[in-house]
């Protein structure tokens, strides 16, 4: 069996990359010319761990091209990876699904599975099949499932290899067998489910993870009030098995390319079917709300920003990843630049993205590391808990700040050594020290 994967982003990228890696022969195919030009040198878009050396290792068994044609002519299932960003009212833009089914139709030639791993509200395939059918060819049979994807950015090759489940929605056995043959080397359970539920375990999976978020930060705000400790609340909740102690980090929110959209998009298709999803609502407020409150806690101790020098750790929107979409940084550094402030900015992998996503601006200074990005500074400000934070010499760092100021908006720092060495630090929903 062949398999063909469409849109080569963070995750049509993995998954052609991966299904390389358990024997598969795959056609990646995206439109972004310049992409497959670089992807033919072996040349990644983005930074993810191990997946340069996995592309290496399979490069004789994966082909990528720009031609929707060569891919449609050569493989029995195609996955749809394309991006599905939100539009100005927070539902889906699903121009790039509509274009890649069109495009599918018009060169269809024989019995073809495509899969939609995208994500998208709950009817879409519906959607893929109707537009399939007004270009395809008469009485060749295609079939559309459901097939999302749960990798997580930083850690993709492990979560697309090794994931918790397989969720596959389909409509015949035909499908069925299909995905069976092609995930038999994969360890999880697999879901089979009709399609619109599995459309709907992705959206409801990220909104979950997302309220969990925003729940702790909920709380952390009432720790902050009451002189509680945020972590001690996580860690002994998390013990309930119920619970379950991941995604309970209080911080300064969710960012990235999927939680904001997905959260989004699916109130809007709640309320485009006639239901409240006010929860959801507030899930998104909460975490709008936490780049106000990160600003709020420098000012009650520098009192004005105009002309204060900030060291920026951290611009990706978390670690392990340079992508910077919908990351806190950006809001952050925009708000301080703003009121007049001087941004000292420095990410091990995401600088490049970051001024591109932000623009040029003479009040950011991009740092060649951490110490260089301290020079002067009035506040370090942790807005990704990148490892290397954690063992960087704040003995060194104090002596090169003009005050010795950290507001730690992801909890990544050993309170008691930062405390030992005179900082005044400022934790997220728990006490600090030296204020
Ligand atoms: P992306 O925007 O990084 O990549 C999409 C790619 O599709 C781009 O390279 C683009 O050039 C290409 N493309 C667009 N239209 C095309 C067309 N008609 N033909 C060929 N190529 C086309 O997106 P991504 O981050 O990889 O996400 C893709 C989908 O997967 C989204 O729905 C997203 O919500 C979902 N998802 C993302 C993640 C993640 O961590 N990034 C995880 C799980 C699910």
């Amino acid at each position: 069996m062949k398999l063909g994967v469409i849109g080569l982003g963070h995750v049509g990228l993995v998954t052609a990359v991966c299904f390389a890696e358990k024997g598969f022969e795959v056609i990646g195919m995206d439109k972004d010319k310049k992409r497959i030009q670089n992807l033919m040198n072996k040349k990644l878009p983005f930074y993810e761990p191990g997946l340069s050396e996995l592309l290496e290792k399979n490069f004789n068994r994966l082909k990528f091209t720009d031609s929707i044609k060569e891919i449609i002519e050569n493989v029995d299932v195609v996955f749809l990876c394309v991006g599905t960003p939100p539009l100005p009212d927070g539902s889906a833009d699903l121009s790039q699904v509509e274009d890649a089914s069109r495009e599918i139709a018009k060169n269809l030639n024989k019995y073809l599975l495509i899969v939609e791993k995208s994500t998208v509200p709950v009817k879409t395939a519906e959607w893929i099949k109707k537009v399939m059918s007004l270009y395809v060819k008469k009485d060749i049979p295609f079939e559309v499932a459901s097939n999302p994807e749960f990798l997580r950015e930083g850690s993709a090759i492990k979560d697309f290899l090794e994931p918790d489940r397989i969720v596959v929605g389909i409509e015949s056995d035909k499908a069925k067998n299909i995905f069976e043959e092609i995930y038999k080397d994969f360890k999880a359970p697999i879901i089979f489910t009709d399609i619109e539920t599995a459309e709907i375990i992705k959206h409801a999976s990220n909104a979950f993870l997302a309220t969990k978020i925003s729940f702790i930060n909920m709380i952390a705000d009432l720790c902050e009030r009451t002189g509680a400790d945020v972590i001690k609340v996580a860690e002994a909740m998390g013990f309930d098995k119920r619970i379950g102690r991941e995604f309970l980090n209080a911080g300064i929110g969710y960012g990235g390319s999927c939680f904001p959209k997905d959260v989004k998009a699916f109130y809007r298709i709640g309320e485009e079917l006639g239901l409240d999803f006010s929860l959801l609502k507030c899930v998104d407020k909460i975490n709008e709300e936490r780049v106000n409150k990160f600003i709020e806690k420098i000012k009650k101790i520098l009192w004005i920003i105009r002309d204060k020098v900030f060291a920026v750790w951290g611009l990706s929107f978390k670690p392990g990843t340079d992508d910077v979409r919908e990351a806190p940084s950006l809001k952050i550094v925009r708000k301080i630049i703003e009121e007049g402030g001087i941004c000292r900015v420095y990410d091990p992998y995401a600088m490049e993205n970051f001024k591109r996503e932000f623009g040029e601006s003479e009040r950011i200074y991009y740092a060649e590391d951490i110490y260089d990005a301290c020079r002067n500074a009035h506040a370090i400000l942790i807005l990704t808990e990148w490892n290397e934070f954690k063992k960087a010499d704040f003995s060194k760092i104090k002596e090169m700040m003009e005050t010795a100021i950290i507001v730690d908006g992801r909890n990544c720092l050993n309170m008691e050594k930062i405390c030992k060495l005179e900082f005044i630090y400022i934790p997220t929903g728990r006490k600090g020290c030296g204020y």
